[in-house]
């Protein structure tokens, strides 16, 4: 059994120390916040209950398997609920597409926007149920290998007629010939830091497994299930101290044997796990010798995603009708040209934006008659220097304006509590590195084995969990990363 010194209580953070205390060891959690679930872990203001980061829950089979992998059963924590229909869009031309686990109620609308669609559909659908088979497990559900590792003749067999190569633009058009489909079905990659036109085929699996499983909703919110995941994490024997900034990982001769917290405490440990931001983490935590090739140099070439101008409202009434998630995609989205391939700049005349009414199928964080919007709109991160001060309010307004395209009509009438978000909220309160919510971009310079590891090469004992480590940057993929983390601690431990 070993002592286990965990920074950070993100959703990384608290997948990894419920799997390493279910396996025995003396895990606690060191977290800079007041409260669990790092940019998951929502905030009250007033009578509202607000999500600050995820609300698209996929794949719910991978937290019943964390749970299930630590002998509790995920539905004695926190229930879900399935969100229907999955996401509303609607284009730049005004039409409109109900993306739905409802396949026959898919088709009928792909029939309406062009009659050959359907087929298509068919055909695409087909296709992905074996590329989730060829692909989930052995590259986004298993630990990052070598690049020699993924060089088995059986596996690129099975992978290359999936054509990875191939961008997921390139890859809908094959199949759909249809600008609106294909951003339908490929903005996903926006959660992913890249444009459909840069971003590798293989993430069209996210578009089949939201058709396949569909989207859900934890009850309470997503700080709900931070709060789940917690309470399970101490449960299971883990100490989580909140308000506790750690300075730095304390190595010795090249291995870690603790931390220094900020009130300069220290903790000695056997192993550490870090999940706060990567870039962040390598900055902040480690000192000069223990960075290995994260040099600030390094870290100034790395592509880093967008950021989120965020909007969370209390209003005093209700949007009955709108569904759960909705997503204008504006005709910007058509550019191929810098800032908008890249998000380099602000977008201050037409941008995409989505938003979120949790209200209706989760009247908990409202009181009756009220209810929340979850307003996000992808900006450029810190890298780009937006003045804040200078565009907020005017942002605001415009964003505020347009809500009306996605239904929200007369919004500003019934705002009772307003915060907003920029992406210097997420760099200085969320310790997010250039405020780049969904981490590290995932081209393929910055996959799999490309991606930073989660055993570090620097450190030994030393371990990184979180959105910028394979397999990648959403809840879904962190929680399998969660999974490498507790593995790689396992072999590592059993070494001689
Ligand atoms: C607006 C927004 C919308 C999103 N939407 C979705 C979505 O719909 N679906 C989805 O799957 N994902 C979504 N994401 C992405 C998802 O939220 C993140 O990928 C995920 O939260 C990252 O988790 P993590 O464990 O890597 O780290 P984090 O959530 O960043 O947690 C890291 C923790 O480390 C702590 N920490 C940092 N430094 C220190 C220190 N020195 N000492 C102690 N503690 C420290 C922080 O306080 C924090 O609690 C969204 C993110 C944002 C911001």
């Amino acid at each position: 059994m070993a002592t286990i010194a965990l920074v950070g209580a993100g959703p990384g953070g608290l997948a990894s120390a419920m799997r390493l205390a279910a396996a025995g060891h003396r895990v606690t959690i060191y977290e800079a916040h007041a409260r669990a679930g790092g940019r998951m872990r929502g905030f009250d203001a007033g009578p509202y209950g607000f999500d600050t980061g995820p609300t698209i829950l996929q794949v719910p089979r991978v937290y019943d398997q964390l749970f299930a992998d630590c002998g509790l059963n995920r539905e004695a924590y926190v229930q879900f609920r399935r969100v229907s229909p999955n996401t509303r869009l609607r284009f730049w031309d005004d039409t409109m597409l109900d993306l739905t686990s409802d396949l026959e109620a898919f088709r009928a609308q792909l029939a309406a926007l062009r009659p050959d669609l359907p087929a298509r559909f068919d055909r695409w659908y087909m296709e992905h149920i074996q590329k989730n088979i060829v692909g989930y497990e052995p590259y986004l559900g298993t630990p990052v290998r070598s690049i020699a590792g993924y060089l088995k003749p059986l596996e690129l067999a099975a992978a290359l007629p999936f054509r990875p190569w191939e961008s997921l633009y390139q890859h809908f058009w094959r199949h759909f010939a249809d600008e609106r489909v294909v951003y339908a079905l490929s903005y996903p990659s926006k959660y992913l830091g890249m444009h459909p036109t840069r971003c590798s085929s293989v993430f069209s699996l996210i578009a089949y497994l939201e058709f396949a499983d569909g989207i859900w909703h934890p009850v309470g919110g997503f700080r709900a299930l931070a709060q789940a995941m917690a309470q399970a994490a101490q449960d299971l024997g883990v100490t989580i101290s909140c308000n506790t900034p750690v300075k730095r990982v304390v190595t010795t001769n090249g291995r870690a044997t603790g931390l220094e917290l900020a009130s300069g405490e220290r903790v000695a440990a056997d192993l550490v796990v870090v999940n706060a931001d990567f870039a962040h983490g390598v900055r902040h935590l480690l000192d000069e010798h223990d960075r290995g090739r994260y040099t600030d140099d390094r870290l100034d070439k790395l592509h880093f995603s967008c950021s989120t101008f965020m909007i969370y409202l209390g209003i005093n009434r209700r949007y009955e009708d709108l569904p759960h998630h909705q997503l204008y995609l504006s005709k910007h989205i058509l550019r191929r040209d810098r800032p908008y391939i890249d998000d380099s700049a602000l977008d201050d005349v037409d941008p995409p934006f989505y938003v979120c009414n949790p209200t209706i199928i989760d009247p908990s964080n409202a009181p009756d008659g009220h209810s929340t919007l979850f307003v996000l709109v992808p900006i450029p991160n810190t890298r780009y220097g937006v003045d804040w001060a200078a565009h907020e309010q005017r942002y605001r307004d415009l964003i505020i304006e347009r809500l009306p395209m996605l239904g929200y009509h007369d919004v500003a009438a019934h705002i009772v509590s307003e915060t907003r978000y920029t992406a210097q909220t997420w760099q200085d309160e969320f310790a997010v590195h250039l405020g780049a919510v969904f981490n590290l971009s995932h081209g393929w310079t910055q996959l799999g084995p490309f991606r930073p590891h989660i055993r570090s090469d620097a450190v030994r004992g030393l371990y990184w969990v979180g959105g910028a480590v394979h397999p990648g940057s959403g809840l879904l993929t962190i929680l399998e990363a969660a999974k490498s983390t507790a593995h790689f601690v396992a072999q590592d431990l059993a070494a001689p």
